[in-house]
């Protein structure tokens, strides 16, 4: 421990994009990847970057030198630098190390994608968010050791420009509560039970840390929220009490700021966290309350994460100086503000957006504008809070004026939704539904189909983009678009399938493609946030009631049902998608704002019937995504999100089919939802785990179509009709046969043409076979 510990700034944020302002990360991992740039041009691109970002948050107000800099880059996920840190690379990457045996570049990107037979990690959601880490695997046999200077030489690199800044790494417990366990280990084997052998390599790392030049440390442990993790809250906060009373025993370390974002930290996790000889601690006050007060905050620091760290809205500045003002009766020896988590949630900064309304953008705050925001708080808590009046003010005059302002309430939408009844979210009986559409389809047993998109190709996303720029007029872009559409349908006749798509060629995003086309969006120009490794979604702004100036899909499945007799299924993203994959208005309810764009839908889907089509998926692919953190929070929210999925489809006849598509396995924990969602076909991620659902299914109880992805397209590797036809004898083993349905696990977007139509042709291969059995 040092002899004196340096204060803790006034003002931080928890972390900053790192992808670049112009995606520069991206281009230059992928330019690495495709073996055009070598990995020294690719470290130096990376470099420039976090020159780049400590330059820009210090122009913001940081301080240069008083560790309210966050260095928190990346070259893919935290959780994986974390990881490689200490050494927990699961055996089969064992080769790939250097001679002495740490992990460079080429390991780390290797862990993350893959190489020949050697799987990825597996990715998964980090908490209720959108972005996807890197799954560690830890086993029994996983031996830590200090094995890489990544993160010492970032903070050497800052030193050197005249920066000290403040080294984030994903906390110990953290990273051990979110690992799975080896191949290699019992059954049984908890990652977490590894705790004290992995103490000792973050000691190790702290004091590399330490001697690099950095005076605080922050270790992020997100899983002290949570109660959704095998672990319990209670085992949790125990192995935190340990774990930190450990770290903060270590000699010649930095101060150490452990940070619980996400959610409320677990009143036993603060307890233990209050009571552990570190410097600070970092809770999100945007999404929990303040705490009660606990024994040994007296001499730490409290960073209350008032600045919302995932969303886009330019906060309130009086609110969050009365939760900061309130925080000070805890006792601790002093209080900052902070973001409630790491900005990489949200863009870079807002006044790139030159296209967007100056009304909307002066609500607005992106990574930039809530580090400016967290600022001028920190200036409040040092002067007074007279020194930032202007700002308060200027702050609250913003959001009256978007209370206020056109469109934020529209009140004909209003007037719909307080007359909804419960007969506008039922849809009346299933059996009677089952007869009218056998009736109006005549599919055979086993019906094949497919998810929606098929493959983007360089072709379409060329013509999109000149479209985008004018080179080509509307005119041609849609007859290049119908062109396409008619190739896509002529290949799943070729191919047999039974209920065709159009293949959503039209679409630059399932999301952003909606938000286009409502009422109540706005979509940004740079609005990038990481997704995974180099991936980068553009999330759409919801700032207003919600609705539908005019019919959206109708034109294009019209077009498709009209070059073909086989049924054309319509193509909808549903409401809980469309709210969990943008930036989304905080000023109602979410439940109301579903409903809302449910109408619309709803609308759509009316307009569709009236124009023939018979057979319309609306997608769910998000509704596990946004299930709460906290147990008790999560019937509401699967009440709200089946609410509005049903309210959306239960206008439509009974005759006519509707599906629903889920991109996930992990069918058994929520799979009340998914019946309650009462549609006629269910569609739903299985390839990965080998048909289990198809068990899960068989026990829950659940009667309605449903097709159990037979391959996994998230592979190019294309399925033999052999092993397609072993799930789907199980599946029509287990399960009732009328129930069956034979489908990809998910959209072709991502694939080339030539593995999706052999992959295919395979599927209706085994498809034929199991009928001739059955
Ligand atoms: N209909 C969409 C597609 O096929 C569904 C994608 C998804 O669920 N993520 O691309
Ligand atoms: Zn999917």
């Amino acid at each position: 421990m040092t002899d004196t510990t340096p204060a803790f700034p006034r003002g931080t944020i928890l972390g900053y994009p790192r992808i670049g302002r112009r995606r520069e990360l991206k281009r230059a991992v992928e330019a690495h990847w495709a073996g055009t740039t070598d990995a020294a041009a690719l470290e130096q691109t990376a470099a420039d970057l976090r020159r780049a970002t400590r330059e820009r948050l210090a122009e913001l107000g940081l301080g240069r030198d008083d560790s309210s800099i966050p260095e928190s880059f990346s070259y893919y996920d935290q959780v994986l630098d974390a990881a490689v840190a200490v050494g927990a690379l699961p055996e089969r990457f064992a080769d790939l190390r250097e001679a002495d045996g740490t992990i460079g570049l080429g390991a780390y990107f290797t862990a993350a994608r893959g190489a020949g037979e050697n799987a990825p990690l597996e990715m998964t959601k980090w908490f209720d968010t959108n972005y996807h880490y890197l799954v560690p695997e830890i086993g029994p046999e996983t031996a830590f050791a200090l094995s890489s200077e990544r993160f010492s030489s970032q903070v050497a690199e800052a030193k050197s420009d005249g920066f000290t800044v403040r080294p984030v790494v994903v906390g110990p417990v953290t990273l051990l509560a979110l690992a799975k366990a080896t191949d290699a280990a019992p059954e049984g084997f908890y990652p977490l039970s590894r705790l004290d052998d992995l103490l000792p390599v973050y000691a190790e790392l702290l004091g590399a840390l330490r001697a690099a030049g950095a005076e605080w440390v922050q270790l992020d442990e997100p899983a002290l929220v949570s109660e959704s993790l095998p672990a319990s809250p209670a085992a949790l906060a125990d192995a935190a009490a340990r774990a930190y009373a450990v770290l903060g025993g270590a000699s010649d370390r930095p101060s150490i700021l452990v940070t619980a974002g996400y959610a409320q930290l677990s009143p036993e996790a603060w307890t233990a966290l209050a009571a552990a000889p570190v410097e600070a601690l970092a809770i999100d006050l945007t999404r929990g309350s303040a705490p009660a007060a606990a024994h040994g905050l007296a001499g730490k620091t409290l960073v209350g994460g008032v600045i919302d760290g995932r969303n886009i809205w330019r906060g309130d500045l009086a609110a969050a100086w009365t939760k900061l003002t309130a925080l000070e009766a805890l006792g601790a020896a002093q209080v900052s503000a902070g973001t409630s988590t790491s900005l990489q949630h949200v863009p870079h900064d807002v006044e790139d957006e030159t296209a967007l309304d100056p009304r909307l953008v002066s609500w607005l705050a992106f990574a930039d504008q809530k580090t400016g925001q967290v600022v001028t708080l920190a200036r409040g808590l040092a002067e007074g809070a007279d020194s930032i009046a202007d700002e308060v003010a200027a702050a609250s005059a913003a959001l009256a004026d978007r209370r206020s302002a056109p469109g934020v309430r529209d009140g004909a939408v209003r007037q719909r939704a307080a007359a909804l009844t419960p007969a506008d979210f039922d849809r009346g009986d299933y059996e009677a539904r089952v007869a009218a559409q056998e009736a109006a389809l005549d599919l055979p047993v086993l019906p094949t189909t497919t998810i929606g998109s098929f493959p983007q190709t360089g072709d379409i996303r060329r013509a999109r983009a000149r479209h985008g720029k004018g080179e080509i007029t509307t005119e041609e872009y849609e007859q290049f678009l119908r062109d396409e559409i008619a190739r896509v349908v002529t290949l799943q006749e070729d191919l047999g399938l039974d209920v065709l798509v159009h293949g959503e060629a039209e679409r630059n995003d399932m999301v952003q493609y909606f938000a286009e086309n409502l009422d109540g969006f706005d979509v940004t120009q740079h609005g990038w946030v990481q997704s995974y490794g180099s991936r980068a979604t553009r999330p759409s702004i919801l700032w207003g009631d919600v609705s539908r100036p005019a019919p959206i899909t109708v034109a294009w499945s019209t077009f498709a049902q009209s070059l073909t007799a086989k049924p054309m299924k319509g193509m909808l993203t549903g409401p809980v998608t469309i709210l969990a994959w943008s930036f989304v208005r905080d000023d109602q309810p979410l439940a109301d704002t579903a409903n809302q764009v449910a109408l619309a839908l709803r609308d759509e889907i009316a307009d569709l019937e009236a124009a023939g089509i018979g057979v319309i998926q609306v997608d769910e692919p998000a509704l596990r995504e946004l299930l709460p953190l906290k147990k008790a929070d999560q019937p509401a929210y699967l009440e709200w999100s089946v609410g509005s999925f049903r309210l959306s489809t239960a206008g439509a006849a009974e005759a006519t089919q509707v599906h629903t598509h889920l991109c996930y396995s992990e069918f058994d924990v929520v799979i009340d939802a998914i019946a309650a969602l009462d549609a006629d076909v269910t569609s739903i991620e299985a390839a990965r785990s080998r048909g289990e659902v198809i068990g899960d299914i068989a026990e829950s109880g659940f009667t309605h179509g449903v097709g159990p992805g037979v391959y996994d397209i998230h592979s190019p590797r294309v399925p033999s009709a052999g092993e397609v036809a072993e799930l789907l004898d199980r599946a029509a083993t287990e399960l009732p046969l009328r129930q069956v349905w034979v489908n990809p696990d998910c959209g072709l977007k991502t694939r080339g043409y030539d593995e999706t139509v052999e992959s295919l042709r395979n599927i209706i291969e085994a498809t034929r076979t199991i009928r001739a059995k059955v």
